[in-house]
């Protein structure tokens, strides 16, 4: 996303009145779009309270693509190394099984009683996780969330 882009926000707060993450945690949108036009805001920890849902950038009246600039400024704050550890935690289930969300055997369970076979994914594929794990070395994934 071009910064120009986000130069263009007047400020009128359609994105915050949109937001649902908003309306339960300390999340202002608007305030985020201000505040990282002027300074580095990577320290944070609201960027991390957006669940990307898009309705900010869906109702932007300048088009302004206002989703995708948190998810550039999280980047950004992960190669600061400004990271939640919850966030971390689920880096790490994904280097270590290639899940970001480890299937158990009481879900696996839980599916075959309803009729869903196992999915598929590197559970169901073993040899797979080598393929998974070599990816996300070569990209500096694990780097960046140690
Ligand atoms: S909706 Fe768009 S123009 Fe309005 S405050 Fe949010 S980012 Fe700025
Ligand atoms: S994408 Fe994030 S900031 Fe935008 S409305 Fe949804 S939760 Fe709020």
């Amino acid at each position: 996303m071009k910064n120009s882009e986000i130069l263009t926000c007047f400020q009128c707060g359609t994105c915050t009145g949109s937001c649902p993450s908003g309306k339960y945690t300390s999340l202002n949108v608007r305030r985020i779009i201000k505040d990282s036009i002027k300074k580095d805001i990577s320290d944070q920890l609201d960027l991390w309270m957006c669940t990307t849902c898009y309705n900010c950038q869906e109702r932007c009246p300048r088009g302004i693509k206002v989703t995708d600039a948190i998810l550039s400024l999280r980047a950004q704050a992960v190669k600061k190394g400004s990271i939640l550890p919850a966030h971390r935690a689920v880096c790490k289930f994904l280097i270590e099984t290639g899940h970001a969300v480890p299937i158990d055997d009481i879900h696996i369970t839980i599916r075959e009683k309803i009729g869903l076979s196992e999915p598929e994914t590197v559970r169901k594929y073993p040899q797979a996780l080598k393929d998974v794990k070599t990816l996300l070395e070569s990209c500096g994934f694990n780097e960046l969330v140690k």
